[in-house]
């Protein structure tokens, strides 16, 4: 009697037993579910110090560059190895005889700078195209001593001038004394509006004994007049003995901005 029942009971059985193992079957997904996100957080944490240390690094690299970037003008320009001036011009004589003196508060030749060097150019100026990047161990540079506090590249100068600069250099050391670069291109500040600082056609410079004892104030009187002499003679266009209160005394030297210009370096042996 109890039979059918019985077999409805153990259809009943047989229809739970299927849903316990549906059941079950849903517990193991719900569980290989929460074994893959547990694997996939574990694998994140694992590697946490390696993307922190990427975004730190990429951090890290953007500044720089933006660093780099700032300071621009002055990252020597690099030059392939096979490069060598075949034939340049004459930078270790003078080409001008020295003035039998150069006084304090004088100038070389006596008109103002704009006749001899010509006014700032406003405008035609480009320090991409016109600026040049010049290096010599036997010369002292302000920038290079002072700090990054300050932005200015003593080494940045208009291409028109590396001629005369290097002829002075030359003539300066072959003198026995140390060339001292203070000032050279400063785009913005310090300088007056229209002055030739600010397209790298002016230099100011001083001098000292390479080695051994400084000059004292009074011997730089004679050592700078000396020195404005060589520069008139190196081929700067217009010189200034400066005896400013601001900066102290120094030599003021500038050029035409369309001068000569160093010759185009071409590989050695190849046919031009
Ligand atoms: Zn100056």
């Amino acid at each position: 009697m109890t039979r059918p029942k019985h077999t409805r009971g153990f259809h009943g059985h047989g229809g739970k037993g299927a849903l316990t193992s549906r059941m079950l079957r849903h517990t193991r997904d719900d569980d290989d579910e929460l074994l893959l996100r547990e694997r996939l957080h574990e694998f994140i944490v694992a590697r946490l110090p390696v993307i922190f240390i990427f975004v730190a690094g990429l951090v890290v690299g953007i500044a720089l560059r933006g660093m780099v970037f700032e300071r621009a003008g002055c990252v020597p320009e690099e030059l392939p190895e096979a490069e060598v001036v075949e034939a340049g011009p004459d930078l270790a004589n003078p080409v001008r005889q020295a003035p039998k003196s150069f006084k304090r508060d004088t100038t070389m030749p006596r008109s103002g700078e704009g006749d001899a060097s010509g006014s700032i150019t406003n405008g035609e100026f480009s320090a991409g195209r016109d600026l040049v990047y010049v290096d010599d161990e036997r010369v002292w540079w302000e920038s290079d001593n002072d700090g990054v506090s300050d932005d200015e590249c003593d080494h940045s100068i208009h291409a028109a001038m590396e001629m005369p600069f290097r002829r002075l250099v030359n003539l300066v050391s072959a003198a026995g004394w140390q060339l001292r670069v203070q000032e050279a291109y400063r785009a913005t500040g310090t300088h007056a509006d229209r002055s030739l600082h600010k397209e790298g056609r002016a230099l100011d410079i001083t001098v000292d004994r390479p080695v051994g004892e400084k000059l004292t104030p009074f011997e730089k009187i004679a050592a700078y007049e000396e020195l404005a002499k060589l520069a008139w003679q190196a081929g700067f266009d217009w010189v200034y003995y400066e005896n400013s209160r601001g900066t102290g005394p120094h030599v003021h030297a500038s050029v035409r901005a369309d001068g000569p210009r160093m010759p185009v370096l071409h590989q050695k042996g190849k046919a031009k």
